[in-house]
């Protein structure tokens, strides 16, 4: 049964959810892991995708408070407490556009002064200073806190983000959909409802999104299929995500420091369970720094077709206790896809190929 499901999944064919949790549990990996790859090969050759970009976290206070996050602190007065203006934003942006980024990518804690109007202000700045660089910003719980505190609907609240510059918008905030684990890991966190009712939002009007999976800690398997079966009718209805990313637990600085976080044997059929599941996905996306650069390299023949930028300055993850680097320059990351017997191609937010002789840099 295992190898009829493996051999229908690997031509494209849609498995269903039980399907799904029996590969991730039965199917031998290296069988789970080269039904993926050809999959990948089918859909996209040799190519292995990656963007210049650059984090740029506006604040660390956060009223939420998620048991697994090891970068926010709750108040102002905690030492580790920062809080950007929009100048010193721009000023920073400026400067990560100097070493060439074609995206920014900005998240951060959620709290009153980071409202509406911060928020169109600091996308209309960037845009007049940096036109040509695209703003992947806030997670979809943060979308709906922005509109909250300021009073406007989700409709209102994209229209006029849009308006100042939002380009697209990351996966982040989807945790695991489960309530069972949410009320765990984060309990105070917009529920999976919230989060996919404003992604759909975003695609109504036009915005591409992404979409995260953090696995490893309390959920189950069955859970992990029936997040990812959330976002496959949600891309059903309205073809608007980019890609799904994957992101393993880090357990270190959280409040679960005594889990051990998922093995390599866990990340890799995370992986390949997901390409094979989200048909109507077109990439699978490895967080790099998360996954570390050996894991990642391997993982480019379990699924993986893209991966998260060279991330310059990224700190959420680096909160924990990872050993990446802060960022990987364009040639490292081009040897870590060449390590895993790949070619490296550029792109950009919305997967354009990059010729680098044409940005600024
Ligand atoms: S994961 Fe996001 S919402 Fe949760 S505490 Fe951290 S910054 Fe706040």
């Amino acid at each position: 049964m295992i190898d009829a499901i493996l051999a229908r999944a690997a031509e494209g064919e849609r498995i269903s959810a039980d399907e799904a949790t029996a590969l991730y549990a039965d199917a031998p990996l290296e069988l789970l892991g080269a039904a993926a790859d050809a999959l990948v090969r089918r859909r996209v050759g040799d190519s292995i995708t990656y963007n210049v970009n650059a984090h740029l976290n506006p604040t660390n206070i956060c009223v939420v408070g998620c048991g697994f996050c090891a970068f926010a602190v709750w108040t102002e007065q905690d030492e580790r407490a920062y809080a950007y203006s929009v100048d010193q934003l721009v000023e920073r942006a400026t400067q990560l556009a100097g070493l060439g980024i074609t995206e920014l990518h900005i998240v951060g804690g959620m709290t009153r002064e980071y409202d509406l109007p911060f928020y169109e202000e600091l996308f209309s700045e960037l845009k007049s200073a940096l036109p040509e660089v695209s703003l992947t910003a806030l997670t979809a719980v943060e979308v709906d806190f922005v509109a909250k505190v300021s009073r406007v609907s989700h409709r209102e609240a994209f229209e006029r983000l849009i308006a100042a510059g939002h380009d697209t918008m990351p996966g982040g905030g989807a945790e695991v959909f489960s309530p069972r684990v949410r009320k765990i890991i984060a309990d105070r966190k917009a529920p999976a409802e919230v989060w996919l009712d404003v992604h759909r939002e975003a695609h109504s009007q036009g915005l591409r999104t992404n979409a995260t999976l953090l696995f490893g800690h309390f959920e189950t398997p069955a859970e992990q299929v029936e997040h990812m079966q959330r976002l496959r009718d949600l891309q059903d209805e309205t073809g608007g995500f980019q890609a799904f990313i994957p992101l393993p637990f880090l357990p270190g600085n959280t409040d679960f420091p005594y889990l051990p976080g998922p093995t390599r044997e866990e990340k890799l059929r995370t992986i390949a369970a997901a390409r094979l599941f989200l048909d109507n996905f077109e990439h699978i996306k490895g967080h790099w720094v998360m996954l570390g650069e050996e894991i990642t390299s391997e993982a480019l023949s379990f699924g993986l077709d893209d991966l998260s930028g060279t991330l310059t300055e990224e700190r959420i993850a680096h909160a924990t206790t990872v050993e990446t680097p802060l960022g990987l320059s364009i040639s490292r990351m081009e040897q870590l896809i060449r390590a895993g017997g790949r070619e490296s191609v550029e792109r950009d937010t919305l997967y354009r190929r990059v010729a680098r002789d044409e940005v600024a840099a």
